[in-house]
Formats: C-alpha cells, sequence, structure tokens
C-alpha cells in the first residue's frame, strides 16, 4: 500500500491524489483521501479502484481543508472489501481521526480477539481499523495513546493519522515500511511511503522516520517521539528490488542506484556468453542496464510492455496474473531474433513471468535465453505486507534449482545470494526473511506464537 499526508496547505486533498498517484505502483484496488480545516470536520472519500477512477474534481471539491491523508490500498490476504478501505474513519465523543497505513501487523487476531471481547466493535480487517480501536480503548493524551497502542504491534506498519489539530506518522521499531517527511514551498509538509511522490507537489525532502517513531506535525511545526528504544533497520529487500520506483530513496539509498548495483553484482559472477542484455520492464530495467554496463554487452529494449496493463503480480488471482502478463509483454522480433539473450528479472515468485517470456523470446527466435535473476530464490512467506503468500505458491519453495530453470525453459538460471543482495546495495539493514526464513519479528498464529527472535 501507498501512505500520503499533508499538512497545512490550501489544496490538501488535491496534492494528495498527485501525492498518491505517484504512488499508484503501490496499490491499485482501492484508493481514500481524509481531509478537514484546523478545528473542523473530517471528511473522507474512498473507492476500489485506480485513483483516477475513485476521485474526480467534483469530489476532491468536496474533501475541503488544510490537512489531509490517503492511501492507495494492494490488498494482502483475502480482504477486498470495501470496509477495509481506506483511510478509516473513527467519530467518536473522545476523539475524531482517520488512519491509513502500510504493512501487516502479525498480531492484530489476537489484539482483535482481544478488543472484541471488550466490547470493540469491528466494521472489517484491516490493521488501520485495529489501529483506530487500540487508540480508542487506551488512557490518555491522543500522543499517548498512540505510544501505547503502537507498543503492542508486532510487525511492519507505517501509519498516518489526520486529527483537526494535527497529522502524525508512524514507522515500525524495525524499519520496515519507508515513510518519511518532505516540506512543502508554502510552509507545509507532507510525509510519503516513498520520496517519488514529492518531486509532483514540489515537496523538499527531510528525513525518512527513524524505526519506532512517532512524528506529529502540527502549527509548531515536527515533534518527534520515540514509542520504543528496542528498535533496529530491518528495511524490506523487495521494497528496493520490486515495490519501489527507482526513483524514490529510502533510508538515503536510491532505488535505481540499488537495482543498477545488483545488477553489477549478479554480472560480476557471470562465466556464460551471449549477445544481448535485456530487462523486463519496468522492474528490472535498472538491474538490466547495471548487468549490461558491467559485463559489456548491449543493453537492449527486447521487450515492450503494453502501458495500459497495471502490474500484472499485484492481481490477487493467478488466472488474472496470467492473463495480465499476456497483454502485457511482447518481444521484440527484429533485436531478439538470433541471438543468445541474457534476460534479468527482479525477482521469480510463482514463475508466471520468467515462463511466459522466455516462451515469448523463443518465439520470437531468440536461440538461448540465460534467465538471471537481481534477487535471491523465494523461499519463505512474507509475513509483513508483501503479498508472497504462502509456501506452495513459492515455486522456488517447491523446485530445486534445475526443475525451475527447466519449468521456465531457460538455457540457464542464476540467481543472487541473499548476503549479495545488501552488499550490493550497500546496507546491512535489510529484512530478507523471505529469502532466508529469518523473520526479526515474533511469528503468531491466532493464539500461539510459531516463532521468535
Ligand atoms: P512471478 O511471475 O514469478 O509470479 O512474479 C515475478 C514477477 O512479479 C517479477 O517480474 C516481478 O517484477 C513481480 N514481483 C516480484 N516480486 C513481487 C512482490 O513481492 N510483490 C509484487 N507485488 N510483485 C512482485
Ligand atoms: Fe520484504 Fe521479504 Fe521482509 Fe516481506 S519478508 S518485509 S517482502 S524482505
Ligand atoms: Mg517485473
Amino acid at each position: 500500500c501507498g501512505i500520503f499526508g499533508i499538512y497545512n496547505n490550501s489544496d490538501a486533498a488535491s496534492l494528495s491524489y498527485y501525492g498518491l498517484h505517484a504512488l499508484q505502483h503501490r496499490g491499485q484496488e482501492a484508493a481514500g483521501i481524509a481531509a478537514c480545516d484546523t478545528g473542523g470536520e473530517i471528511n473522507c472519500y474512498k473507492g476500489k479502484g485506480l485513483l483516477a477512477e475513485v476521485f474526480n474534481n467534483e469530489i476532491i471539491a468536496t474533501l475541503p481543508g488544510r490537512h489531509a491523508i490517503g492511501h492507495v490500498r494492494y490488498s494482502t490476504a483475502d480482504a477486498n472489501q470495501i470496509e477495509n478501505v481506506q483511510p478509516i474513519m473513527v467519530r467518536s465523543h473522545t476523539a475524531s481521526f482517520a488512519v491509513a497505513h502500510n504493512g501487516q501487523i502479525v498480531n492484530a487476531p489476537e489484539l482483535r480477539h482481544e478488543l472484541e471481547k471488550r466490547g470493540s466493535i469491528f466494521q472489517g480487517v484491516s490493521d488501520s481499523e485495529l489501529l483506530a480501536h487500540m487508540i480508542q480503548v487506551e488512557e490518555g493524551s491522543f500522543e499517548e495513546c498512540i505510544v501505547k497502542a503502537c507498543r503492542r504491534f508486532e510487525g511492519a506498519f507505517a501509519f498516518v493519522i489526520l486529527t483537526n489539530k494535527a497529522i502524525y506518522a508512524v514507522r515500525d521499531k524495525n524499519g520496515l515500511r519507508p515513510v518519511s517527511i518532505a516540506k512543502l514551498p508554502e510552509g507545509g509538509y507532507c510525509v510519503s511511503s516513498e520520496t517519488c511522490a514529492y518531486d509532483i507537489v514540489a515537496g523538499e525532502y527531510v528525513r525518512d522516520l527513524k524505526a519506532g517513531e512517532i512524528v506529529k506535525i502540527d502549527d509548531e511545526g515536527i515533534h518527534s517521539y520515540q514509542y520504543t528504544d528496542d528498535t533496529q533497520y530491518k528495511m524490506c529487500a523487495m521494497e528496493y528490488i520490486y515495490f519501489a520506483r527507482p526513483d524514490s530513496t529510502i533510508d538515503g539509498i536510491n532505488v535505481h542506484t540499488a537495482r543498477r548495483l545488483s545488477g553489477r553484482a549478479l554480472a560480476k559472477r557471470e562465466d556464460t556468453e551471449a549477445d544481448i542484455v535485456i530487462g523486463v520492464p519496468d522492474s528490472s530495467t535498472s538491474a538490466a542496464i547495471g548487468f549490461a554496463e558491467e559485463i559489456g554487452l548491449p543493453y537492449e529494449i527486447g521487450l515492450i510492455k503494453n502501458r495500459y496493463v497495471g502490474r500484472t503480480f499485484i492481481q490477487p488471482t493467478q488466472k488474472q496474473r496470467e492473463r495480465g502478463v499476456r497483454m502485457k509483454l511482447s518481444a521484440v522480433s527484429s533485436i531478439v531474433k538470433g541471438k543468445r539473450v541474457f534476460m534479468i528479472d527482479d525477482s521469480i515468485v510463482r514463475g508466471t513471468t520468467s515462463k511466459r517470456i522466455v516462451q515469448l523470446l523463443k518465439e520470437a527466435g531468440a536461440t538461448e535465453v540465460h534467465v538471471r535473476i537481481c534477487s535471491a530464490p523465494l523461499i519463505s512467506p512474507c509475513f509483513y505486507g508483501v503479498d508472497t503468500s504462502t509456501y506452495d505458491e513459492l515455486i522456488s519453495a517447491r523446485l530445486t534449482h534445475d526443475e525451475l530453470c527447466e519449468f521456465i525453459g531457460a538455457d540457464s538460471l542464476r540467481f543472487m545470494e541473499v548476503d549479495e543482495m545488501g552488499e550490493s546495495f550497500g546496507t546491512k539493514n535489510l529484512c530478507t526473511a523471505c529469502f532466508d526464513g529469518q523473520y526479526c519479528t515474533k511469528l503468531f498464529s491466532y493464539g500461539e506464537i510459531l516463532e521468535s527472535e
């Protein structure tokens, strides 16, 4: 998912629309914006679909006020119901606020059960709604309630919260999901999952949130609270590999640069000969450029992407995904015909993309297709909000390397090593749990703790 917020701008809702538009790659199933003025009522509008399908100028005009938050949704698990579309609104006698969230709280079922026993009534299953209820049952100032609620959460989260006095941004104690702050030219602020959203609203990047930090932005400026000092940085490796936009910078590392360096690192160990290097647009373009640079072969546009198909992985069912890949990519025969091709992709999850592309390239006349993946094999599910789902769906967890190479029909196949990913990006502070099974939080299955570290 993508989260965005604006504090103190006369066009808060429409700036949120533009900001969210730059985050659309993070979620395409639903979108919403909540806005208000200082001391005023919060209005919220949300719906299913792309941002441009949900909003138009007339709807934006129904969201007046100088402060706003917004969300683009990518539903993990099974819950693409309207009740889960965010922001979640809370109107009560104690506080009115709106919440939007990215990530996944692994002990959500336990906490939900506890709250239901105490009388809370849930509409949907989103973690934003859980935070909203947790805030409500805690005692103290609004900040204290957020602090107490966050201390109970295990897992990955970045929240934005809108009240009629301030906006808040929160980042979990492992720093698993990105969220940062920027300054607007007229003096307000914005917060965003990714820095790519700042360009479009002329925001000037200030800093990333710290792990375990709660930032409050109000008329006095930025206030910082730590909800815990028991922190570490475990930024999701998948953000760099696939999820984030290449022009975003996360915790000081530009995503395009990280991908390019990973392509270079992969090429350093190459011993196969080929004629050209091609990437699978768009997510592996940066890595393919790096690979070509290092190996000294031409980087070619061997695959063309139809711009009007969304992210195939992000489609919830396998059938939709397969159709998506077919609609999305075509091989360029004049480029690949008679050539031995290095085909660079960012990752193999279910194998749908690689298998189809190898087939396309061969049909277009490529004599050999050597698949090179700029990440390690995915062998473990993500419990932190990226839908690489279950062991069964992860093809690298089921097949041996040779079986996988045969399944996708490649002449050869090579991945990166787990350690090589962080080394090439220039950071040691990565979550790589889906590649090595080393989860940085306790894992829960309703009622019991499965694993802990
Ligand atoms: P596959 O087709 O093997 O199931 O998925 C691999 C393709 O989906 C890659 O081309 C990659 O760009 C994209 N993808 C890989 N990993 C992820 C992920 O964790 N989340 C999402 N949303 N997409 C991914
Ligand atoms: Fe990211 Fe994988 Fe960690 Fe999930 S398990 S947060 S996808 S690195
Ligand atoms: Mg891809």
